[in-house]
């Protein structure tokens, strides 16, 4: 098989994308098409969705090509992060990413994959995981995944995307109960995926959400597809600095299928990657980042690892960004912040804080600890009890 990439010239560059790969060959009248954007998550509107969502004008040449084609039926679906006291989930996402306005102007129905109906299926350590009979029904399945650097996953390209197929309680097992390397590319086997239209408009620096970090987002002006989602994420992380063997998941996904990781055995039809590869980082440093914003010093969080849910990540960000904002300036005078089921404050930490249950059940023996309890923890609570603990010096009642 063979993947084109293709310089971004105006939303024709996807259909000329396409027509390169023969995406159309197996594609009879009638049949009814399920596109899966990156839609990862919901956001203010005073911040840019650009280089986080999948742009809308890719998704709309996508839903123009189908309907060419004589789709049957045509429905966008995601199933986007969910925080209630956020107020963020599908519907947030479709509306920042601008995906509804796209939805509303060209009459496609919207479908919010978290809601199921679900099918359950089993990986081989017999973790049980839900996949959205939605895409498991579809006829034709389009997945269109954004180019980032994840800070759990290295990068984020096909495989990592049909991630929001799960339903939210199997997003989170992906990470508490099994290995979420082996876990993406295991689902992958039972997800259905016939084209990938991979928004290359950008490269992501430490995605999936936005860290507030100037230049976060790149220029990268290319669209890149292929049927063969392993193919896309080998050139796709290759484009990101990040050669597919050092990409768990990929390359556990490339033993599934005994394909190859080789960059050399792909045929790319169009502009060759290596004229275009980035350097990028994908471990976050989101907390040094917003403490430097605000002047804010005296705290460290160790990395976290895979072993921590996409809710609790997000929610603690929100936190620890209302607290920085609300004391800039302030020495903390040495705070160990811990998340997860993998970290334990070291010996020498003034003040250890554990965030979220799984910190606290599993460092239950650490004394003087400030906990934040929760699953995931309420951002508010994150920063009311930061502040109790860490500026007036109260340790709260817990
Ligand atoms: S505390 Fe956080 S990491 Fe642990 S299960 Fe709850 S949301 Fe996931």
């Amino acid at each position: 098989m063979s993947v084109a990439l293709m310089k971004w010239t105006g939303s024709d560059t996807v259909s000329k994308a396409l027509e390169a790969i023969n995406a159309w060959e197996a594609f009879e009248p009638g049949t009814n098409v399920l596109i899966k954007p990156n839609l990862v998550m919901g956001g203010s509107p005073k911040i840019s969705c650009s280089g986080i969502t999948a742009s809308p004008e890719v998704v709309g040449e996508v839903v123009r090509l189908v309907r060419k084609m004589g789709a049957g039926s045509v429905v966008i679906a995601e199933g986007s992060v969910e925080l209630p006291t956020l107020k963020l989930d599908t519907a947030a996402a479709f509306k920042w990413s601008g995906i509804q306005a796209l939805a509303e102007k060209e009459d496609i129905p919207l479908t919010d994959l978290n809601k199921g109906p679900f099918r359950t299926f089993e990986l081989s350590d017999h973790t049980e995981i839900e996949i959205a009979k939605a895409v498991l029904e579809a006829d034709f399945v389009i997945n269109i995944p954004v180019l980032k650097t994840h800070n759990q996953t290295v990068t984020t390209v096909c495989l990592k995307n049909l991630k929001g197929c799960l339903s939210t309680e199997s997003k989170k097992k992906c990470h508490m109960e099994t290995d979420l390397n082996r876990a993406i590319a295991e689902y992958n086997q039972f997800i259905p995926c016939h084209l990938n239209v991979v928004d290359a408009l950008t490269a992501t620096e430490i995605g999936p959400t936005p860290t507030g970090k100037k230049d976060q987002v790149r220029e990268m002006g290319l669209i890149l597809a292929g049927k063969e989602r392993l193919e896309c994420d080998v050139v796709g992380s290759f484009l990101l600095g990040c050669p597919a063997e050092e990409v768990p998941h990929i390359v556990h996904y490339a033993e599934l299928i005994e394909g190859s990781l080789n960059l050399e055995e792909i045929t790319v039809i169009g502009e060759d990657p290596r004229q275009y590869s980035v350097t990028l980082e994908y471990l976050s440093s989101w907390l040094e980042d917003m403490m430097e914003k605000y002047a804010v010093v005296g705290m460290r969080m160790p990395p976290y690892g895979n072993r921590l849910c996409s809710a609790c990540g997000f929610n603690l960000w929100a936190g620890l960004f209302a607290f920085c904002r609300a004391h800039q300036g302030t020495d903390i005078q040495g705070a160990e912040l811990c998340a997860g089921l993998d970290v334990t404050p070291s010996n020498d930490t003034p003040t250890p804080v554990l965030l979220g249950k799984c910190a606290i059940q599993e460092n239950k023996g650490v004394e003087g600890a400030v906990k934040v309890p929760g699953c995931p923890p309420d951002p508010a609570k994150v920063t009311e009890i930061l502040t109790k603990a860490l500026i007036e010096g109260e340790m709260p009642q817990q």
